[in-house]
């Protein structure tokens, strides 16, 4: 996609104009606009191919380049976005997208027109599919205008051509283009469409970014135009006037200046510990985790390691991964989940049948049940380098299934994880039925990490990638508030550690809930991390209590949201832009 450069800023030279969306996480930034265009669109009077077979030839060549570069991507980043990318390469490398080509350059088409009409073919079956399924025509879009724009010759002035920094505006942010924001360079993402939990919001929350989504006409603001961005407010000023460009970057240094002077363990404002842990997929993040210094790993997703490839890796492969971020980790507990794929994060050497409704299928720990030596794999591997360890460190070592909805999978993965050596085993509680009998499931473990993001999608029956179901998604709903007390409320009886490692636990005001409830830890994106040391820290033990008291009281989210709102402390309300975030 091709990048209006800012050419110069004009402050004080046009009258300012506030813009509102719907704010997604915390911060304010200032810097001149980019524009990310429209990509480059098939001409309506595009002659057609004169040599069918040569104009395939080169349309194969594009659909190649663009897979590998999005493979490329997908292998320098982490996390969800990571999962984006690969999904929308293996789109690339459809051999039935070049089938449907061949058949519209027969026809007499163009060879961009070809592209555009087969693409066009595939969204239709994707959406007439409905569900998580129909949600990929982005991906297959983002597929097309980049093998568009290669055919056309159009691809791109990127993003990393531009000096300084800037704030990034688009009509929608493709996977793509997303993985191509550099952190240090792009300050803030809005955008007119996508939904606060939709993949705009992934990224952003990922990179630790201020952005404001479904924000109308931001794509027609002049590029190299000031704006302020505030996204607790949910608003894009443009051209703001000199004392808000002063009291705006005054706050947003304020803000890193506080958040980066408290790097002790987290705790209560009575010194009650709660351990404040990493969400982890690559050696990347650990590195961002020991700079936030966080206390350990709370989740560390192993699916990296295995989307992407052709074959499954080998037991060494994964114990040299798992080494480089237990290396950096040493003597801090570092939670491993087992792998989390299929159905709709199928792996190429997984010889699965497609799903009609794969949320809902055989993925996580059910595919123990078509392929047990995945999981073997996993847990020698794990065993070999905890065997290896010295006593001391052995103990830091935890494993945990993801997708566990009975007791008999949590005593099944018990068994088979301690037998590999490993001596503290746990599960994801991701699924309703899971929260609803923690206590027999705890009973069976050592620990239990509630996965809010999957808990809300089940409890909720919303797909967590549908941004126009944000309202049901939201992680305050009393049904999924009452799972996750139910769940921490079995751990608190039982005398066993439950952790929270969903979005819930990056969520400062949310933590204070968390910590009333009687969560031992909260493992988040390392981005988030310092916001929620600083709520955690401004509030006593007692004061956690009762916000968590009120919220589980309410009757709705914004009800509940507010309510914690009231109790906590004003000054980090305000220093955290808290107040004016969120669907109240
Ligand atoms: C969750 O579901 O809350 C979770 C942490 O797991 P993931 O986001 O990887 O599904
Ligand atoms: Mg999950």
């Amino acid at each position: 996609m091709a990048a209006d450069a800012p050419e110069a800023t004009t402050v004080g030279q046009r009258p300012p104009r506030v813009l509102t969306g719907i704010g997604v996480g915390r911060g304010v930034a200032v810097a001149p606009l980019v524009v990310l265009a429209p990509p480059p669109r098939a001409p309506a009077d595009e002659p057609s191919a004169v040599d069918p077979a040569t104009a395939l030839e080169r349309i194969e060549a594009a659909f190649q380049a663009v897979g590998s570069s999005l493979a490329a991507r997908a292998a320098a980043t982490d996390g969800a976005l990571a999962d984006i990318l690969d999904a929308t390469a293996s789109m690339a490398h459809d051999p039935a997208m070049l089938t449907a080509v061949r058949r519209h350059l027969d026809e007499g088409h163009g060879p961009a027109t070809a592209v555009t009409n087969a693409a066009a073919g595939f969204a239709d079956a994707l959406r007439a599919a409905g569900g998580r399924v129909a949600d990929r025509v982005t991906d297959l879009n983002s597929v097309r205008d980049r093998v568009v724009a290669r055919l056309l010759g159009a691809d791109t002035p990127a993003l990393h051509d531009i000096d300084g920094q800037f704030v990034v505006a688009a009509v929608d942010l493709a996977p793509a283009d997303a993985a191509a924001l550099d952190p240090s360079r792009v300050v803030a993402i809005v955008t007119e469409q996508g939904g606060p939990l939709g993949h705009t919001a992934i990224v952003a929350g990922q990179l630790g970014l201020p952005c404001v989504v479904q924000v109308a006409g931001i794509t027609a603001v002049d590029a190299g135009t000031l704006v302020a961005v505030d996204a607790s407010a949910g608003t894009v000023t443009t051209d703001p006037p000199p004392e808000q460009v002063v009291a705006t970057t005054a706050r947003r240094d304020e803000v890193a200046r506080t958040l980066a002077l408290d790097t002790a363990p987290g705790a209560t404002a009575d010194g009650i510990g709660v351990a404040l842990l990493a969400n982890v997929g690559t050696v990347d993040d650990t590195r961002r985790a020991v700079d936030v210094t966080a206390e350990g790993i709370g989740l560390l997703r192993t699916e990296l390691l295995f989307t992407g490839r052709q074959t499954a890796p080998t037991v060494e492969e994964q114990a040299e991964a798992y080494r480089g971020v237990l290396d950096p980790m040493a003597g801090k507990r570092v939670v491993v989940r087992t792998l989390d794929v299929g159905a709709d994060k199928p792996l190429p050497f997984l010889d699965r049948p497609s799903e009609p409704n794969p949320a809902l299928g055989v993925r996580g720990v059910r595919l123990d049940r078509t392929h047990p030596q995945l999981e073997a794999d996993q847990l020698t591997a794990l065993g070999a380098l905890v065997a290896g360890m010295p006593e001391a460190d052995r103990d830091d070592v935890w494993v945990m299934a993801p997708m566990v909805a009975t007791t008999g999978e949590a005593a099944r993965f018990a068994d088979e994880a301690r037998a590999h050596g490993i001596r503290t085993v746990g599960a994801m509680v991701e699924v309703p039925a899971a929260a609803l009998r923690a206590h027999a499931l705890l009973a069976e473990l050592d620990f239990v990490s509630v996965g809010t993001n999957d808990l809300a999608q089940y409890t909720m029956a919303a797909d967590r990638m549908a941004g126009d179901l944000s309202d049901l998604l939201d992680l305050w709903q009393p049904a999924v508030l009452d799972l996750v007390a139910r769940t921490i409320r079995a751990g608190v009886d039982l005398g066993k550690p439950v952790g929270v490692c969903g979005e819930s636990a990056g969520d400062p005001l949310m933590a204070l809930v968390l910590v009333g409830l009687g969560a031992s830890s909260l493992s988040m994106s390392p981005a988030a991390m310092p916001a929620v040391r600083l709520a955690v820290r401004a509030h006593t033990m007692e004061r956690c209590r009762e916000v968590a008291a009120v919220v589980l009281d309410a009757d709705d989210a914004g009800t509940a949201r507010a309510r914690a709102l009231g109790l906590a402390d004003p000054d980090v309300v305000g220093l955290l832009g808290l107040g004016r975030w969120g669907p109240e």
